[in-house]
């Protein structure tokens, strides 16, 4: 068994010269999918995790069953505009423009210790900025966890100080 059989790679997606590493047909397989959300939890079973947040869309199907797993809470992390209450926002930079990503002021209580869960790192400015949000919620960060990561772009260089997990990675 191996993941990556289970990840469907589109070239040119969506834009000429990007390889999209397709997680749907993973998610379509139950047996996969679960044993996927159990290999995390197994990598992180070392750390104190109080809550997990997680970069909508795909954070969302990787953090919320891996938090349901660990019996611990989840946060969401959203686009500007999206969360009802009170927010802050981080902006960031996108290959094309700029964005913002936002969570509730209560989405963390100061001192909790949190895993920030996506399914793929690529450079790592969706999850650096969502740790930056965590941080000025009062959170600790203690790692962050995937299912992809894109070696070749180098985005661990931009979490210092986080611990990275991921099931499987391409150059
Ligand atoms: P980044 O902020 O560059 O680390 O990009 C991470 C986010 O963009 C993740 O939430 C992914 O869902 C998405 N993403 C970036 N590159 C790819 C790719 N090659 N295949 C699939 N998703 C990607």
């Amino acid at each position: 068994m191996n993941y990556k059989d289970y990840i469907r790679v589109i070239p040119d997606f969506p834009v000429a010269g990007i390889s999209f590493k397709d997680i749907t047909t993973l998610l379509q397989n139950g047996e996969m999918y679960k044993k996927a959300i159990d290999d995390i939890k197994a990598m992180v079973s070392h750390l104190q995790i109080d809550v997990i947040a997680g970069p909508e869309a795909r954070g969302f199907v990787v953090g919320a069953p891996l938090a349901y797993a660990l019996g611990v809470g989840f946060a969401p992390i959203r686009k500007s505009g999206k969360l009802p209450y009170e927010t802050i926002e981080v902006g960031y930079d996108l290959e094309y423009g700029k964005d913002k990503l936002a969570m509730h002021t209560d989405a963390i209580k100061k001192g909790q210790n949190v895993l920030i869960a996506d399914d793929l790192l690529a450079t790592g400015g969706t999850i650096s900025t969502s740790v930056n949000l965590v941080n000025q919620l009062g959170g600790n960060v203690v790692g962050a966890a995937f299912m992809i990561e894109l070696e070749a772009l180098k985005g661990r260089d931009k979490l210092p100080g986080v611990e990275v997990f991921s099931l499987m990675s391409y150059e």
